[in-house]
């Protein structure tokens, strides 16, 4: 079986002191790929930097909306020198939460319209993060595929957790959809229906680790390794083998970023 982690934070020093140990158990586990994620300019270039020194593992670069507060055009700018890196494979993660208050909604928009105008600039694509702000950011893209229709197709929503309702406006921009640890709760029918409705075939799976730790090691700190809960959990949800899902989920990753 052959898996990808296309979101994993392994530049989280703290959680991620040896990115390799954690790198050397997700491959022992079947996981052949993994996708490091930036959330600042800092974290991105350590992506970089990880990616470089290992095989099979990539990176994004951006600045996400909890951070955003710090954002600004020299900011922008060492983002841009990444971008053409050739391990960089999309900008991210970037979008809206408004969960959080740490960065105000107008800079958590300034930043997200900056850095996807930079995706569009040099074709990449995009991961967002999007929480408790569906409704702000389903719009944004809506009228930005209006003005780019040929960014359709490059953009993923990561650890979805939309409604069935969002789902769908999102499928009709033509997104892609991350699948986490939640999906194996016992608690989430609502979630999985929602995913259900989505379809394989525009689902990839992450771990986000350290964070949506999968059953059974709920509580624990996530790892890469760890991915393999989330397509069981998927292939549950879609009642078919976790090969099927572990070969569809693959495809859609390696389709997705140009992996
Ligand atoms: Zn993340």
């Amino acid at each position: 079986m052959r898996l990808i982690d296309t979101h994993c934070h392994l530049n989280d020093t703290e959680a991620f002191p040896n990115p390799s140990e954690a790198i050397a158990e997700a491959r022992a586990a079947g996981v052949e790929k993994l996708i490091v994620i930036g959330v600042d300019t800092e974290s991105s270039r350590l992506a970089v930097e990880i990616a470089e020194q290992h095989e099979g593992v990539y990176a994004t670069v951006g600045w996400h909306p909890n951070y955003t507060q710090n954002f600004n055009k020299l900011e922008l700018a060492e983002i841009e020198k990444l971008i053409t890196h050739p391990k960089v494979v999309a900008i991210g993660e970037i979008g809206m939460d408004f969960h959080w208050d740490y960065a105000t909604s107008d800079e958590q928009r300034s930043a997200l319209l900056l850095q996807l105008d930079l995706a569009g600039k040099y074709e990449k694509p995009v991961v967002f993060h999007c929480r408790e702000a569906e409704w702000f950011l389903l719009p944004i893209l809506e009228k930005r595929i209006q003005i780019c229709p040929k960014e359709r197709g490059k953009w993923l929503l990561h650890c979805f957790a939309g409604s069935q309702d969002d789902a769908k406006r999102a499928i009709e921009l033509d997104c892609m959809f991350g699948v986490d640890g939640p999906v194996t709760y016992k608690k989430a029918d609502e979630l999985r229906e929602t995913i259900q409705t989505i379809g394989l075939e525009r689902i990839v799976i992450e771990t986000d680790a350290p964070w949506m730790t999968p059953v059974p090691h709920r509580g624990k700190r996530n790892k890469p390794a760890w991915v393999k809960h989330v397509n069981e959990g998927l292939a549950e949800t879609f009642d078919v083998t976790p090969e099927v899902t572990a070969r569809i989920t693959t495809k859609n990753a390696e389709d997705f970023f140009g992996i």
